[in-house]
C-alpha cells in the first residue's frame, strides 16, 4: 500500500497514485501565454499567476502557441475571426488569410497532442485561435458577435472530445474551478486504468470508487451509469462500453455539485461511521454537515471529519471513495466551496 497524493493510503484496484511516484505524470496542454511565455502578438504574455503557482506544482504543463509555432512570426500583425460567405476566417484587419496554416498546424498539433496522453487542457479565452467559447466574430455588417470558437481550439476538441477543457477566464470562479481540477484528476485515473487494461471489473472498480463524487454532481446520473455497467451484454465489446460509460461520466461531471446533493453524500457516508462513535461526536458531526448546508462552515470541514473517521476505523467501502479525495489536498479547493 502506497500513501496517495489524494489524501489516503490505498489498497484498491483503482489508481489511486501518487502522482509525485506515478509513472504517468498529470499532464495538462495550455496556451503558451498563461505560463508567462512571450508569445503574444505584441512580445508579451498572460502569465497567469494561480495556474503557474499553485496548480504549477502537481501537474506537467505541456505549452503550445498555435500562432508562433504555425509560423505566423513575432510580433505579427493581430488577427480575429471574420464570418466571411458563411465560413469562418481568421484574418488580419489588412485582410491577410491565416486560417488554413494555423487549422493546417492544428491538425498536426493535435495529433502530437493525444499522443502526451493530456489529463485536461487550459485555453487562454477570447483568442481567434485558443479561445473555446464566446470568441469575437467580426460579421459581413461590421458587427461583433460573441459566438466564435479559436481555430486551434476547434480542432482540439474535436478530436479530443473526452479531454476536461477550460478557459482561464472561467477558471477564476471557485465552483468552475474546483469542477475543472475535478474532472482532470478524474481524466487522470482514467488513463491510467486504460493503461492497466479496461476490464468489465475495472470499470466497475472505477464507478465504485467515484460513486459519492457523482451523486454529487447528480444522482439520477449515476444511477445511469449504474444501469449502463449493469447490462454490459449490450455492448459488442469492452472497449465500446467504456466509450458510452466516459460519455455519461463527463456529462454527469460538468454538472456543477449543489449544496443540497454534497449535504446528502455527507449524511449518507456519515450513516457508514456514525454507528461507531459515541452520541456526542455523532451529534457533532450531524451538526457539523448541518452547517455546510447552512453555509456556516465550508465543504472541506464535514470531509476532513470523515476522512478521519475512515481512517481511523478503517471503514473498506469509503476509503477508496475519491469523494474524500479528488485530488490533492493542497489545492485546497474544497476549502471555498
Ligand atoms: S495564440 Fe494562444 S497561446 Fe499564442 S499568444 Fe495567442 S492566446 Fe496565447
Amino acid at each position: 500500500m502506497s500513501e496517495s497524493v489524494f489524501g489516503g493510503t490505498s489498497s484498491s484496484e483503482i489508481p489511486l497514485l501518487d502522482i509525485h511516484r506515478a509513472e504517468l505524470p498529470v499532464r495538462i496542454g495550455i496556451s503558451s501565454c498563461l505560463l508567462g511565455e512571450r508569445v503574444r502578438y505584441d512580445g508579451g504574455h498572460k502569465r497567469d499567476d494561480y495556474l503557474v503557482d499553485v496548480v504549477g506544482r502537481y501537474v506537467e504543463w505541456v505549452p503550445v502557441c498555435p500562432e508562433v509555432e504555425a509560423g505566423m512570426g513575432m510580433p505579427r500583425e493581430t488577427v480575429q475571426l471574420t464570418r466571411v460567405d458563411g465560413d469562418i476566417r481568421m484574418l488580419t484587419k489588412a485582410g491577410v488569410d491565416h486560417t488554413d496554416v494555423v487549422d493546417w498546424f492544428a491538425r498536426q498539433r493535435v495529433q502530437t497532442l493525444e499522443q502526451a496522453r493530456l489529463s485536461g487542457y487550459i485555453l487562454k479565452s477570447r483568442s481567434p485561435s485558443c479561445g473555446k467559447e464566446r470568441v469575437p466574430v467580426v460579421q459581413p455588417d461590421g458587427a461583433t458577435l460573441k459566438k466564435g470558437r479559436g481555430i486551434f481550439a476547434r480542432r482540439l476538441m474535436e478530436v479530443l472530445p473526452h479531454l476536461p477543457v477550460e478557459e482561464e477566464q472561467r477558471l477564476h470562479n471557485l465552483r468552475i474551478r474546483e469542477n475543472f481540477i475535478s474532472r482532470v484528476f478524474a481524466y487522470y485515473r482514467w488513463l491510467q486504468l486504460v493503461t492497466t487494461g479496461l476490464t468489465r471489473e475495472s470499470l466497475m472498480g472505477y464507478h465504485r470508487a467515484y460513486k459519492y463524487l457523482l451523486m454529487a454532481h447528480s444522482q439520477e446520473g449515476t444511477r445511469r451509469l449504474g444501469r449502463l455497467l449493469a447490462k454490459p451484454e449490450r455492448f459488442a465489446t469492452t472497449q465500446a462500453l467504456a466509450n458510452a460509460y466516459l460519455d455519461e461520466f463527463n456529462s454527469v461531471m460538468k454538472r456543477t455539485p449543489s449544496r443540497r446533493n454534497h449535504t446528502n453524500v455527507l449524511q449518507h457516508m456519515a450513516g457508514y461511521v456514525s454507528d461507531r462513535l459515541d452520541s456526542r461526536t455523532r451529534r457533532e458531526l450531524t451538526r457539523m454537515i448541518q452547517n455546510y448546508r447552512e453555509e456556516l462552515l465550508p465543504l472541506i470541514v464535514p470531509v476532513v471529519m470523515l476522512r478521519h473517521y475512515v481512517r481511523e476505523f478503517d471503514i473498506a467501502y469509503l476509503k477508496d471513495q475519491t469523494y474524500l479525495h479528488p485530488f490533492p489536498g493542497e489545492l485546497m479547493l474544497l476549502n471555498q466551496l
